[in-house]
């Protein structure tokens, strides 16, 4: 590992000297030591080393705090088990809390006094990438978002043909020349965002939304240049990095002045542009945001869709994003559109607040360096599927349901893994008004 240059690493450990984030100092002391976390986390589960427990993640960055913000840390840090942030602490943070967390939270909900576990471990994360240390896939995927409006890097005119393509498609199906997806309208009730694993990998899903938005006769639009829901800034925590891509985004939505931003199937995406966005811009959004499950929530109680659950005869279960459902409150609204869209459905153990993450947060699906760590940790994930004895797996998370495919694949679970959205379009009834 290459020297830590001294001015980043005093700009590093200045976020721990912070005098107005109460709760970071608050939650950096609070920890008794109960071990109780251990048992919450898919890295010590499946593997079984101290070095997974939350606890000890933790304690990294609680030590460096020792170290440089406490009077006993200065002058004895042996006896308070201070340590320096040298190369090789750096190197530990780095493994510890960009390839062993996925910042899900589960380890919060199990901690017997609520340490804020993902708060401290994304702390460590700003420090590393205040000394220029986010491990070199996952900034590259930042990089991405930052020169090309979207994290996959698609060129724009690859991304209109795609969506042209689904346009004609969608009109096909629909028997309707008027059928659309439009882009880079102005005025539209509605901007709607995707993950770029759609374009790329899964353009079925885009004409998914877009058979649910055309039998609810939407206003809306994507546009062509930023369209991305995404925000991996959230996971290498850059706030320069962050606060840009949210800026982006923000401003594309003043130039179509569109009046609702509608995150699209992604867990952190939703977390970050709905709680994060407005504090990374440091002003509250003057426009409605919502996720696409509420939307598609409201159709279904609204009267605007109708739906034929015997449409989806399968047996189906839901993988719930940590971002949507544990740090998001989607738990009802997810299970009610679920609900109304399928016939026979079953719940994993345990699911909602307490459920597993699948394994690809925090930006491990980014990280290929962590890949065989990635897969074995989503055994637990894998485990629970099989168990449902579920047909098809419903997760409206496009992170979520790239790592699920991975696991159906490494584990032989022959599920299919749906979106809500695909889930949804599948039970559609569509009323011809004219
Ligand atoms: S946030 Fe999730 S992955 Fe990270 S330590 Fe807690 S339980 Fe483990
Ligand atoms: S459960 Fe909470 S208090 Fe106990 S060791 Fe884990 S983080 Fe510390």
């Amino acid at each position: 590992m290459e020297k830590i240059d001294k001015e980043k690493r005093e700009k590093a450990i200045d976020l721990l000297r912070s005098k107005s984030d109460s709760k970071l100092i608050t939650h950096l002391n609070s920890c008794v030591r109960c071990g109780l976390c251990a048992g919450s986390c898919m890295y010590y589960i499946t593997m079984k080393e101290a070095k997974y427990i939350p606890a000890k993640k933790i304690d990294l960055v609680s030590s460096i705090y020792r170290r440089y913000c406490t009077l006993a840390g200065k002058t004895v840090p042996a006896l308070v088990n201070a340590k320096d942030l040298d190369e090789s602490m750096a190197e530990e943070m780095i493994d510890s809390l960009y390839g062993s967390c996925t910042m899900c939270g589960r380890c919060v909900k199990h901690c017997s006094i609520g340490v804020d576990i993902p708060y401290i471990v994304k702390k460590g994360r700003e420090m590393l990438a205040t000394m220029d240390m986010v491990p070199k896939t996952l900034q590259a995927t930042v990089d991405a978002a930052i020169n090309t409006g979207n994290n996959m890097g698609i060129p724009t005119v690859e991304f209109v043909d795609t969506i042209k393509w689904m346009e004609e498609e969608l009109i096909d199906e629909m028997q309707d020349d008027k059928a659309r997806i439009p882009l880079d309208e102005i005025d539209k009730d509605i901007f709607y965002t995707l993950n770029p694993r759609e374009p790329k990998f899964f353009p079925l899903s885009i004409s998914a939304m877009a058979k649910v938005l055309y039998a609810a006769e939407a206003s809306w639009t994507l546009s062509s240049k930023y369209y991305d829901v995404t925000n991996y800034g959230f996971f290498n925590a850059n706030m320069a990095e962050a606060t840009q891509i949210a800026k982006n985004l923000y401003d594309e939505i003043h130039k179509l002045r569109g009046k609702r931003l509608i995150l699209g199937e992604c867990g952190h995406g939703s977390r970050a542009n709905r709680w994060d966005g407005p504090n990374y811009l440091k002003k509250a959004y003057d426009f409605d945001t919502i996720t696409a499950v509420e939307l598609i929530g409201g159709y279904i109680r609204d009267g605007k869709i109708k739906l034929d659950k015997s449409l989806n005869k399968e047996l189906y279960t839901i993988h719930d994003p940590c971002n949507l459902v544990r740090n998001g409150g989607m738990l009802e609204e997810l299970r009610f559109v679920v609900k109304s869209s399928v016939a026979n459905f079953i719940e994993m153990n345990p699911f909602g607040n307490d459920n597993f993450c699948c394994g690809g947060g925090g930006g491990a699906l980014a990280m290929s360096e962590y890949n065989d760590r990635r897969l074995k940790i989503g055994e637990i994930k894998a485990d629970q599927i099989r168990k449902t004895g579920a047909k098809v797996v419903i997760t409206p998370c496009h992170n979520c349901v790239d790592q699920l495919l991975q696991l159906n694949h490494t584990y032989k679970l022959g599920v299919q893994i749906k979106t809500i959205s695909e889930v949804v379009a599948d039970a559609l009834i569509i009323i011809k008004t004219n």
